[in-house]
């Protein structure tokens, strides 16, 4: 394991395998060192459980006509669905499913509720993006949901300025085979040191040196995707502490929660379309939270439940068998009680206690958004961070980490004056 290459990166999801491939254009020699036994992070799709692939992270091509990995995954033939985003058309209050008009205004509360946040962050306001909303509306506890859905923190921990700067063009194209398939295709030529996690880096001298379980790795630089959580959490060692800007940094834009439940069925339970979603608030009990599901992705028979923020730590937090039966109870609700006779199988994802992300993805806090751009900043010019949430635009996406894991590469090349 130990040797010397112009550039160690650090994590092979899509940030680290990113800029692998892009140091080969520059001719650069470079080791990428993974903790897992397999590469993608938090983009990894699941083929074993139910015998056919479901993500249990990534999913939706975000600002998919523009995105980068659009045009990847048709190079790569990796299939996705161009569809229309998927607004509120099947919404279940509790004890019966909403009327078009109600939908219509639940669509309408919660692009209001959008454009206020937004409105605040356009006047450079830092502040909660609860402060925008409104807890008595009728639809406050979706527009809760969807918010915790994007940044992974309730509203009160997302700034507005953070959020603001999101750039989202509203087109969310699911891939059929899976996004975690689809970054792995991607990486598949990177050489990929697994089971290799690096638990100390030590800028020295001239370069950095990395311990691992197989010994020091020493480069001239060192490209780091790793969460924030896990970064700040001290998991990684740094032999002269990080610079205390970088750490503030760091907590300024922790990584919040979000997870999946997947059930399995024998058969078709659902009248719905394929790869239909539906969401449900209980308009019954004001103490339940929302939640939504994707029904029969691509006609298999799955329905997977999404949510985010403190409702995501909470239910991870409960444990596994709690959090399924508190999800498969809404479903039962949903759709009656009789699919239940024909559910063979379920998984949960537990992102925040996974010790190599600690979280899902990175959103800043109210009076952090300045924080994001900190995360940017080489230190000693010789570590530099990269991952979504280092990106300034397209933070808590594939394509924000593909691309931050590119222009961190650029930029090492830079500082070597070399050119692709
Ligand atoms: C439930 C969920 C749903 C999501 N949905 C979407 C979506 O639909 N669309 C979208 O665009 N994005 C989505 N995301 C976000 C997206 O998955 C991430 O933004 C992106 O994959 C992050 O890539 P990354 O390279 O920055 O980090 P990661 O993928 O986390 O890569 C970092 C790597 O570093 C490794 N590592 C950690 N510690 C060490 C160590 N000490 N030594 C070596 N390696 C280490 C990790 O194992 C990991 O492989 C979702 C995420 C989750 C969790």
């Amino acid at each position: 394991m130990s040797g010397d290459v112009d550039v160690a990166i650090v994590g092979a999801g899509a940030a680290g395998l990113a800029a692998a491939l892009r140091a080969r254009d520059f001719g650069l020699s470079f080791v990428v060192l993974e903790a897992k036994d397999r590469i993608g992070g938090r983009a990894f799709t699941d083929t074993e459980t139910f015998g056919t692939p479901w993500d249990r992270g990534a999913h939706w091509l975000h600002s998919a006509a523009i995105n980068p990995l659009t045009r990847v995954a048709e190079a790569l033939g990796q299939p996705y669905l161009k569809r229309e985003s998927f607004r509120n058309r099947n919404l279940h209050l509790g004890s019966r499913w909403a009327s078009a008009d109600e939908r219509e205004d639940c669509n309408t509360a919660m692009d209001a509720a959008f454009e206020a946040v937004d409105e605040l962050g356009a006047q450079g306001l830092d502040v909660p993006a609860a402060r925008a909303l409104d807890p008595s509306n009728r639809w406050y506890r979706l527009i809760e949901h969807v918010h915790e859905a994007i940044s992974a923190f309730p509203p009160e921990r997302i700034s507005t300025l953070d959020l603001y700067r999101y750039y989202d063009s509203g087109e969310n194209w699911p891939l059929i085979n899976g996004y975690g398939a689809l970054v792995a295709a991607y990486g598949a030529s990177v050489p990929v040191s697994l089971n290799m996690p690096v638990t100390e880096i030590e800028l020295a001298g001239k370069g950095v040196a990395l311990a691992t379980p197989g010994g020091t790795v020493r480069a001239r630089a060192v490209i780091v995707t790793v969460s924030t959580n896990v970064l700040a959490s001290g998991r990684i060692r740094f032999a002269h502490g990080l610079p205390a800007e970088l750490q503030r940094a760091l907590e300024g834009v922790p990584t919040g929660g979000a997870n999946k439940i997947a059930f399995q069925f024998s058969r078709n339970v659902f009248d719905l379309p394929d790869t239909s979603y539906a969401s449900f608030m209980d308009e019954r009990d004001p103490a339940r939270h929302a939640m939504s599901f994707q029904i029969r992705p691509f006609g298999k028979e799955l329905a997977i439940a999404y949510f985010g923020g403190r409702f995501a730590e909470e239910m991870e937090a409960a444990g596994e068998a709690a959090s399924i039966e508190t999800a498969r109870a809404t479903l039962a609700e949903m759709f009656g009680t009789s699919i239940l006779d024909h559910l063979v199988k379920t998984a949960a994802t537990a992102w925040c206690g996974d010790p190599h992300t600690l979280g899902a993805y990175a959103s800043a806090l109210p009076g952090h958004a300045a924080d994001r751009a900190a995360l940017a900043e080489p230190v000693d010019g010789k570590l530099y961070l990269a991952g979504e949430a280092v990106h300034p635009t397209w933070f808590s996406t594939v394509q924000g980490a593909y691309l931050s894991g590119i222009d961190a590469m650029e930029r090492v090349a830079a500082s070597f004056n070399r050119c692709p």
